[in-house]
């Protein structure tokens, strides 16, 4: 899938195959935003850098700036970073954000941004990267390839170190992704040493748990993840407890990961929505409507979750709480 994947990112619109939370709802963006603007003063004042992993069309870092741009001194000594491997979508993210008044760096990795004290958003970020599926078959594992148009069942030979302890009963498929958790490592390694806190948003389970998660979304409907390689988005959900393991490992503190409803619900985005309406009542069937398609539990509410990773030393931040998700029902 990683190939596959690349391709699609670096040749086509992604946002005419799916749509992401701040491309439905500015609620989503603002609210992040006002975030960001408390999470500062956790950090030391100065120089501040305000990151973003996979951009997309820059929708969610211009509704962060809009509001930064609102609050006194919200833009003083912010420069903006920005994680894009798409030389085309990079050139959408610079149109976005040319009415701010800050200056806007892209870079190939999160290891290249500036040793300052940053924030770091990643909405849709971890899903983008490939996985590796795995078959439970008897003490060993096989590994699921796709070849030619076909999945094919090898005996595993490297065995990656995250499989160990992973639970499946026989023929159970066992995801991993270890691009994926190197990422959010090397993100828990410059957490270690960089006063910071980063937001990872995506859809995906708190706890690790076998299953086939793979699918492909082409035209906006789902297709067979074996056609039309580089002409569909490939995503797979993100395994949460991996994810903050991998951060914690490397040194950072990991938060409980909480869903995007809840998150947003005290976060006050339906405070925000009230006001949008009053001022815009004409708007405001449009604006209830994408508020609850990112809010409802049937919908991406329960779906979506945010994890929050922070420095050593660092307080919880708003809308998370400390510790682990052990005891938190699946989808609370
Ligand atoms: N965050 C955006 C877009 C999500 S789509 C939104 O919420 O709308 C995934 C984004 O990650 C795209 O911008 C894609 O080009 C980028 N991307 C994919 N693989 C990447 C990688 N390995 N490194 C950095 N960015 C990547």
């Amino acid at each position: 899938m990683g190939r596959a994947n690349a391709a699609y990112y670096a040749s086509r619109d992604p946002f005419s195959d799916f749509v992401t939370s701040p491309e439905i709802s500015q609620i989503f963006g603002e609210i992040l935003g006002a975030w960001v603007a408390v999470v500062r003063q956790s950090l030391p004042a100065g120089a501040f850098c305000l990151a973003e992993a996979g951009p997309g069309r820059g929708t969610l870092m211009s509704d962060v700036l809009r509001v930064l741009s609102r609050v006194p001194g919200g833009l003083s000594g912010v420069s903006v970073h920005l994680v894009e491997t798409s030389l085309r979508l990079r050139e959408v993210q610079k149109q976005a954000l040319a009415r701010f008044d800050v200056p806007v760096i892209w870079h190939d990795a999160v290891e290249e941004l500036p040793e300052q004290p940053f924030v770091l958003l990643g909405n849709e970020f971890l899903d983008a990267l490939p996985v590796r599926q795995f078959v439970r078959s008897g003490a060993g594992w096989r590994e699921r390839f796709v070849q030619g148009a076909d999945w094919v069942l090898c005996p595993a030979e490297d065995v990656p170190p995250e499989l160990a302890g992973r639970e499946a009963g026989e023929g159970e498929i066992v995801e991993i992704s270890p691009l994926s958790l190197a990422a959010v490592g090397r993100l828990g390694r410059v957490l270690s040493r960089v006063p910071g806190v980063v937001l990872l948003c995506d859809y995906g389970t708190s706890r690790s748990l076998p299953g086939d998660s793979l699918q492909a979304l082409r035209g906006g409907r789902p297709a067979d993840p074996l056609e039309h390689p580089g002409e569909a988005d490939l995503t797979a959900h993100v395994d949460f407890q991996a994810v903050a393991q991998a951060a914690v490992s490397a040194g950072a503190v990991a938060c409980a990961s909480v869903t995007q409803g809840r998150f947003l619900e005290v976060l006050g985005a339906r405070v925000r929505l009230a006001q949008l309406c009053q001022a815009a009542p004409e708007e405001a069937a449009g604006l209830t409507a994408g508020l609850d398609r990112l809010m409802a539990p049937d919908r991406m509410g329960h779906l979506f979750r945010v994890l929050v990773l922070h420095s050593p030393g660092l307080p919880v931040p708003p809308g998370c709480s400390a510790g682990t998700d052990a005891g938190e029902s699946e989808w609370g």
